[in-house]
Order: structure tokens, then sequence, then C-alpha cells
């Protein structure tokens, strides 16, 4: 692809910390790991943070910190990357998708509480599903490309029915609720390193919390769950190893250290897609929410109109032709073959998730793109759009569905296997 979809940000500084480590010979759970989790604290200004191998493994340790198990629930959404809901399979727990709000792609707070009222009961200390009988321990909202949730009625409703809150911001460095970080609402926030993430430590994640014994039991299972001041071979309880080590810390460090740059080029590619792309008819561009700033993690199109789900696989299918790479972004976790099996979610249950599904397409986004790669990603865009209702059309190809027409199923697949 002559332009990428992402592409991490890698320069002098990460690769001197990095050969350091590697001529410093110690490897693992060293000084770097102890600097990077205490510079990050003091970047999202949490009492602690806790380095971890990967942002998914961040979150299942915060939902076994939480003592989420077996017969509990936790309200999430199904528009995001399957991590967020596979931390709570892993506990033998259920996660309970509630609908999104079609304009923020975020959870829907409105429908957290009608999820509530309709399906469970209060006895003053406990939610209880009166259909499973499972009880509702938390909530796991997820700021979806970067864009804050909107905690305030989710921390009410959460403090109201005694609910722990997990916040996904694997996508969210640097965004900010009334002016407060996203990350550091809940008992517990998860950010993911990933390289299209906007910091990298190639794999890694991280757990920031207030919450001193969320931490400790964090540290613990992350190394074998070893307690802090015995010794090697004494562990309390099952754990895991989810260390990050010394190396991942001092690429993390070096990316810490120029984030403010990074989050700024970041912006400056957005203001220049959206130069060149408002005005598209039946093209949605990201949304703007007062008192919400978004960290710019990708970019992603929303296509509107009755034939939208087709006109996105036009536009892949045109895209492709010129050497753009783009992303279907993203198929709703409860559509997913494996999540098919495991719950039966009834389709009508998430309209706007699964029309957020097959609508939304991420476009070429990093830090270093140019201001010419977006205008030639913009070209061909609006080129591929305007092409629609006219001569264009009738050379779509058999593998194109008509519109509407087939299961959600049948047409997932058609992208799928494009
Ligand atoms: C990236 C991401 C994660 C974590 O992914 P890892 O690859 O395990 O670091 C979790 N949730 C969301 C929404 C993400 O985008």
């Amino acid at each position: 692809m002559k332009v990428p979809l992402s592409k991490p940000d890698i320069g002098e500084r990460e690769i001197e910390l990095v050969v350091s480590v590697l001529k410093s010979g110690q490897l693992s759970l060293g000084p770097r790991l102890a600097e990077f989790e205490q510079k990050f604290a003091e970047y999202v200004d949490t009492r602690f943070a806790v380095a971890i191998s990967s942002g998914t493994s961040a979150l299942h340790l915060c939902v076994k910190a939480l003592g989420i198990g077996p017969g509990d629930e936790v309200l999430t959404t199904s528009f995001s990357f399957v991590a967020s809901a596979n931390c709570v399979l892993y506990e033998g727990a259920r996660p309970v998708f509630v609908d999104i709000d079609p304009a923020t792609l975020n959870i829907d707070p409105a429908k957290i509480n009608a999820i509530i009222a309709r399906d469970y009961a209060w006895d003053g200390k406990h939610l209880t599903n009166r259909r499973s009988g499972r009880v509702l321990k938390a909530i796991l909202p997820v700021h979806v490309f970067g864009l804050p949730c909107d905690m305030e009625p989710i921390l009410q409703t959460a403090d109201a029915f005694n609910l722990s809150v997990i916040e996904d911001a694997c996508e969210a460095l640097g965004a900010i609720y009334h002016g407060q970080l996203a990350g550091t609402f809940g008992d517990a926030g998860v950010f993911g390193f990933y390289p299209n993430k906007q910091m990298t430590t190639a794999e890694g994640g991280m757990i920031v919390t207030n919450d001193a014994r969320i931490a400790s039991v964090c540290r613990s299972l992350r190394n074998q769950g070893r307690d802090a001041s015995a010794g090697w071979l004494r562990h309390v309880e099952l754990g895991y190893n989810c260390r990050l080590s010394e190396l991942h810390s001092a690429l993390g460090l070096a990316q810490l250290e120029k984030l403010e740059a990074l989050l700024a080029s970041r912006d400056r590619v957005a203001q220049w897609y959206a130069r060149g792309l408002t005005g598209v008819p039946n093209l949605d561009l990201p949304t703007v929410c007062p008192g919400r700033k978004r960290s710019w993690f990708v970019y992603v199109v929303r296509l509107s109109g009755p034939s939208a789900p087709r006109d996105r696989e036009i536009l892949i299918e045109d895209l492709a032709a010129r050497g753009i790479a783009c992303q279907t972004y993203f198929p709703a976790i409860h559509q997913q073959p494996y999540f098919r099996k495991l719950l039966s979610v009834s389709a009508a249950s998430l309209p706007h998730s699964e029309c957020a599904s097959e609508t939304c397409l991420a476009l070429p986004f990093f830090p270093s793109m140019t201001e010419e790669q977006v205008e030639e990603v913009c070209i061909a865009v609006r080129g591929s759009l305007a092409q629609r209702g006219t001569s264009r059309e009738p050379f779509l190809t058999g593998s194109r569905l008509p519109q509407r027409a087939g299961s959600t199923r049948e047409r997932e697949q058609s992208i799928a296997f494009r």
C-alpha cells in the first residue's frame, strides 16, 4: 500500500534508550519499568500506574482485581475492539451489551439506565438480572476512537448501584472530559500501547488507578501471584506473567517524552482531513462534543444515506485501487463468529451498534502523515462518492449484495471475504 493505515513514529531517542537497556544487562524488572510507571502516573495524574504486557491483559487483570467472576455481568459496548468484552469472559462473567449513541459512537448512558430499570432488580445492595439471575458488578465504558464517553451520568449510575467502573481508555490517551483525562474517572483505567496507538511500546498496556488495593493486586497478578514482601518463589495467589520488559518500558519512556508532540501531529492530520472532507454528501466526519477533547487515534468517517453499507464497499475498492489502505472499523463484537455461539443477542436490541459497524471506515492516520498524503486520500474519497448514482454503479460485481438484501451476517461476510 502506498499510503498505510498507520505507522509508529520511532526516532533516535527510542533507539538510544532501547539499546542502552540491551547494553545494561538488565532486561526485565529493572529501573526502566519503575521509571515508566512513575512518569506515566505523573502524566495522567493518578496515584498508581501498573505496566502490563498488553492492553488486553491489563483489562483482564482489572476485571479480576475487582472480583468479577462467574455469576456476574458487566455492562459494556459491542462497538469496540474485542478485548473490551473478552476480558469479562476470561473470568467467566458475561458482558451485557448496551447500544451506542449514534453521534458519539460511545456507550449511551441513557440506555444503561433503561436496561438497568428494565432487566435488573435492586435489593439495596446488588442489581440482579431478572432473567439470567446473574449480578451486575461493573460498567466498562470504552472511549471509542479517542472521544471520551459521557462519564458523569455513568459514574452517577455506578454510584447509585454499587457498580465498579473500568474505563477502556486504550484509544484515548490524552483525551479530556471536562478538564480531566479520560481513563482516570473509574476505579481503574486501561491504556494500550500497540503500534497504532497514540504512543507505543510495541506491545504493552498500563493500568491506572487511585486505589492502592487494585494497584497492588494487579502488580501481584502480572507477576505470577507473588506478593511484594515475600521471596521470588512464594506465590500467594494464582497469577500470570504479563510483565512489561525493560526494552518495552524504555521504548515507552522515549514515546512519553514526546507524547505532546505526537498528539499535536495527530491533531494537525485530523484538521487536514476535516478540511478535505467537510461538505461531502453522505459522509459524516467525527463528532465534536462540547466539554470533551478527542485524542485523535484513528480517522473514522461514516457513510450515511440509504445505500451506505454498499457505498462503503465501493469506497474500499476504490481506495485499494489507488494504493490507499483502510479498515472497516469496528465490526460489532456481538456479531463476531465466536460471540454468536456464546450469547444470543437479538438483532433488534443493538441497532445503532450494528448500523455503525456497517457504515464506519477508518482512513489512513498516523502522526507523520503529510498534508499531500491526506489530500491524496481526500481526493480518492471525494472521487469515489461523487460517482455514486452515476454510470459507475452498473459495474458492480456479483459479490456486491443489493441494498438491504440478505442478513446482516451475509453482508458482513461479503465484506470479510472480498
Ligand atoms: C487497542 C485496544 C485494546 C488493547 O489492545 P492490545 O493489543 O491488547 O494492547 C483494548 N481495547 C480497545 C478498545 C483497543 O482499541
